[in-house]
């Protein structure tokens, strides 16, 4: 089997070379004992670095030819990265892992074995997040959780560490969208698949290249991409409220009309004025988020430019 191992990196200098000695490691350790082909690669998706990280990839890609590197025209972003190297490189199977080692290399192996028993995506799910500070871990099991009740189908602690076989790349490439979120669609392709679990180190140098702002940006993507049961709870929150305030409004007709005294009140005005206001403004929001995806989807812009490939 071909084994291409793709490797989406941001800013990645500090962590590079040594990531690069051991993946080289591992992958002749792989081709020694015979379990993958010496044709084998890995590949370096350089996602718009600043620093120098495409001239460190672009060094070991000149003197090892099994080493390659794909350089994107700006930053990206992690997901677009990985889509560029899983629709450009090619192999019998791909594994994407990050740059950062905190995903322990050793799967690798096990993912090949289970890929040569028949399995044609493998996933790599982490036993535990001990070594997430406490805030990453909470926001990110209760993120798993919220998308689970949503009915999206997500592998629970799963990252973008896997691999896929040539049949599910070929699959994958019939997906079109501009919002991409791999761990949602990735479940949808079927096939038969595997798990292994590892446990997940902390990064080693360099500092985490995805502050909350795109941590959320990505988990709101995941969310809106694969539920429109948001929408759904508008709808049923509008049947609730007017509900409400029929019952409501017909008790101020039934007391108007029956009951002497009744005297017209500022409260009972001005209140479902502001519920209502606020429950519109609400839904208004959520609309205009999908809206705005679909506006995304209409575009049908790249994903991503490939400057460079080495
Ligand atoms: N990454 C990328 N583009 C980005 C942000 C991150 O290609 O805009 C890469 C990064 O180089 C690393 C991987 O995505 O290989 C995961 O990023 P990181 O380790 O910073 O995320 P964390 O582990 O903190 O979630
Ligand atoms: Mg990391």
């Amino acid at each position: 089997m071909n084994l291409a191992i793709v490797v989406p990196c941001f800013n990645e200098q500090e962590v590079l070379g040594t990531t690069i000695d051991h993946l080289r490691e591992l992958l002749n350790q792989l081709i020694a004992e015979g379990l993958v082909d010496p044709e084998s690669t890995i590949t370096f998706i350089d996602d718009g670095s600043k620093d120098k990280t495409w001239s460190m990839i672009e060094t070991v890609a000149r003197c090892d030819s099994s080493m390659h590197g794909i350089k994107l025209s700006r930053n990206r972003g992690h997901q677009n990265a990985l889509i560029a190297g899983l629709m450009t490189v090619r192999g019998d199977a791909i594994i994407s892992v990050d740059a950062d080692l905190q995903d322990d290399l050793s799967a690798i192996r096990d993912m090949v074995l289970k890929y040569r028993e028949g399995a044609e995506i493998v996933y790599g799910i982490r036993v535990d997040r001990r070594t997430d500070a406490r805030f990453k871990r909470m926001s990110a099991e209760g993120y798993y959780r919220v998308l689970r009740l949503l009915g999206v189908d997500i592998v629970f602690n799963h990252a973008d560490y896997r691999l896929m076989g040539y049949h599910a790349i070929e699959a994958l490439k019939q997906y079109g969208e501009a919002n991409v979120f791999l761990r949602g669609i990735i479940p949808q392709l079927g096939f038969k698949t595997e798990n292994v679990y590892y446990r997940r180190a902390e990064r080693f140098a360099g500092e985490s290249k995805y502050p909350l702002k795109k941590m959320l940006a990505l988990a709101w993507d995941g969310l809106t991409s694969f539920s429109s049961l948001p929408l759904r709870w508008i709808t049923l929150l509008g049947f609730t409220v007017s509900m409400f305030s029929f019952a409501i409004g017909s008790w101020a007709l039934i007391a108007r009309i029956f009951f002497d005294g009744s005297v017209p009140g500022w409260a009972s005005t001005v209140i479902p004025m502001y519920f209502l206001g606020g429950i519109q403004l609400l839904s208004l929001g959520i609309i205009g988020e999908y809206i705005a995806k679909i506006y995304t989807e209409t575009k049908r812009r790249p994903r991503y430019i490939i400057e460079k490939m080495i």
